[in-house]
């Protein structure tokens, strides 16, 4: 069986666990799920989710627990799966920028420190405020396949999005939002792969359908025990 870990420093964790329980009773994959605190725990997966939270809190925690080097070797070991989901996708990036609205104070410098195994630049806050926070109906049929409901309920909380990709030889855009004028896929990038490391923008952990945890299961975690 395969361990997938979930990071438990802070934010939104028990959701991931519970939805590849899900997953798990509902297609019986051979795969153990586990919250990852330490190095030990760590070294024991074969996967690891990094959850939505608040990456500076998930930084300075890390640090403070003396886990940050063995995340960063985590991440960069070609044999193990990763998923970072907001706060999560951050912390994956090579760079992560502040939003800078106009007004707002001089702000320190950033207190995120990325473990820059995915090759794009992130900007935090992109959309605003927790109070513009926003559910968006995206087809991720592309990758997830056809299933009877095509949309899925993307959730976006001061989420980031993905500025830029750094390494487009590398690094698959998966799905782009609306543009404002409302032509699909125009919009922010919010979705992409590098081969075995995946990030999303938004929380899939928070959307009441369990497609994208399965599809990280059979196509990132057991994909080569087929
Ligand atoms: N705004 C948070 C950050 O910058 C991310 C929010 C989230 O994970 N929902 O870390």
């Amino acid at each position: 069986a395969r361990t997938v870990g979930v990071l438990a420093l802070q934010g939104a964790f028990a959701e991931h666990v519970d939805y590849f329980e899900a997953c798990i009773a509902q297609y019986g994959h051979p795969v153990h799920v586990t919250l990852v605190r330490t190095a030990a725990q760590l070294d024991r997966c074969d996967a690891l989710v990094i959850p939505g939270g608040e990456s500076t809190a998930m930084t300075q925690i890390a640090s403070r627990m003396g886990l940050h080097e063995a995340l960063a070797r985590f991440v960069q070991d070609p044999r193990r799966a990763v998923w970072g989901t907001c706060a999560g996708l951050i912390l994956l990036a090579r760079e992560a920028a502040d939003a800078a609205p106009a007004s707002a104070p001089q702000r320190p410098a950033a207190l995120v420190e990325p473990l820059q195994a995915l090759e794009v630049a992130v900007r935090r806050n992109a959309f605003g405020r927790q109070a513009q926070s926003f559910v968006a109906t995206c087809d991720f049929s592309a990758f997830l396949g056809p299933t009877e409901t095509q949309g899925f309920p993307a959730v976006f909380i001061r989420a980031p999005v993905i500025e830029h990709v750094l390494d487009p030889e590398r690094v698959e855009v998966l799905h782009r939002l609306a543009g404002a004028d409302g032509t699909a896929g125009t919009g922010p990038v919010v979705a992409v792969r590098q081969g075995r490391i995946l990030g999303t923008s938004f929380h899939p952990e928070l959307a009441d359908d369990t497609r994208f945890h399965d599809w990280f299961l059979r196509e990132f975690v057991l994909r080569d025990t087929k």
